[in-house]
């Protein structure tokens, strides 16, 4: 299959061309196919989420195990209610709230959704995006669009066209170029079926958001550790292996000038040993550091500049053949949650607390 990638500036104000190319990706929604689109969180693999089959298509794509359900996106709320069997009212207060924008909501399931989507579960997820091109694209769909970041299964989120393509060409119809996405971390993802919302994954929709919105918050375990085997978290894809870079990963944490001590030593072991060592610092810290393939993930005063840069990073380490990576560790309270949650998984739990 060859692979159309489309260009469609992202913001808003589509031109003819745009929008012929809009129509034309709508078009093959329609007819089952799959289309990679930016959002304001990564890129989205999206396929007609009532269709059974053209969900089945996603998985094979991505390589993604069949119990691990997909998420709708949704153009606005007229889109949601047929989705669901019931909307509680913290899920009214917290799509008020937060929709559009970077927030997935669990509701229970009318019988429209194929378990095909959901896992075989029988709530579904339901996000509404922000961004111009994903919501102008499911609105011209006509239909709720299943879409899971647009990589292989296990692999880093795409956040850049360039990085669907190197993951997706020849496997899907077509991709929507974008540019870079705003966020660059999946977004966070509430359980509103308990009488308590539960935080099932942490985005830039921050714990702190939320309990303005609706108070009381509970968290789901595999949010803060390895899923142990006898535990069944709630979100299924959270016991996968996940953002990973094919080198090995280790988080090192603590104040800053040991942190820095500590890498620069675990990196000058690794690299007298011949391997290829990359290492993941800040600005703010970027003059300590000599030796290996040194990267700055952004600002450590600016941790949306962390969250943007975070998967390309990864990524490009894979491009350069880094063996070894080292990481600095950053604040677990606001967006830090979500970038933490996601480095932590990427280094398999691989920290080192100095
Ligand atoms: P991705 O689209 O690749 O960002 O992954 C979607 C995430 O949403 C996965 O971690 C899923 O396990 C989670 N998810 C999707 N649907 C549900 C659901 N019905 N209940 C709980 N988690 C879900
Ligand atoms: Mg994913």
């Amino acid at each position: 299959m060859d692979t159309k990638v489309l260009k469609v500036s992202d913001e808003g104000n589509f031109t003819a061309k745009e929008k012929k190319y809009l129509e034309e990706a709508a078009e093959i929604l329609k007819n089952g196919g799959l289309v990679a689109f930016p959002t304001e969180t990564v890129y989205g693999l999206g396929a007609n989420a009532l269709d059974e089959k053209a969900a089945r298509k996603i998985y094979e794509a991505k390589g993604r195990p069949s119990d691990n359900p997909l998420i709708a996106h949704v153009a606005d709320f007229e889109g949601l209610r047929p989705l669901v069997s019931r909307i509680p009212e913290n899920g009214i207060k917290l799509a008020k709230a937060f929709w559009p924008g970077p927030m997935t909501l669990i509701f229970p399931k009318s019988d429209l959704v194929p378990l095909g989507t959901t896992g075989g579960l029988d709530t579904v997820a339901v996000r509404m995006p922000s961004d111009p091109v994903a919501r102008e694209l499911i609105r011209l769909a006509g239909v709720p669009v299943a879409a899971p970041s647009a990589n292989t299964s296990g692999r880093p989120s795409p956040t850049r066209a360039e990085h669907v393509f190197q993951d997706m060409n020849g496997r899907i119809e077509m991709i929507l170029d974008g540019g870079p996405v705003g966020i660059g971390v999946e977004s966070t993802i509430v359980d509103v079926t308990e009488e308590i919302p539960v935080m099932l994954r942490p985005g830039a929709v921050t714990m702190e958001m939320l309990h303005e919105a609706v108070g009381e918050v509970r968290i789901d375990p595999a949010i803060l550790g390895p899923v142990s085997p006898g535990l069944k978290p709630k979100a299924p894809g959270m016991k996968y292996r996940h953002y990973a870079p094919n080198a090995d990963l280790t988080l090192v944490e603590g104040e800053e000038e040991k942190v820095v001590c500590e890498i620069k030593r675990l990196a000058a072991e690794k690299l007298k040993e011949g391997y290829k060592v990359g290492i993941i610092c800040t600005d703010e810290t970027r003059e300590c550091y000599g030796g290996g393939l040194v990267r700055s993930i952004g600002e450590r005063a600016k941790e949306e500049t962390v969250a943007h840069n975070l998967y390309a990073l990864l990524r490009e380490f894979d491009d350069l053949g880094a063996q070894y990576i080292y990481s600095e560790g950053f604040p677990e309270d606001h967006l830090g949650q979500a970038i933490m949650n996601r480095l932590s998984k990427a280094a398999g739990y691989r920290i080192q607390k100095v």
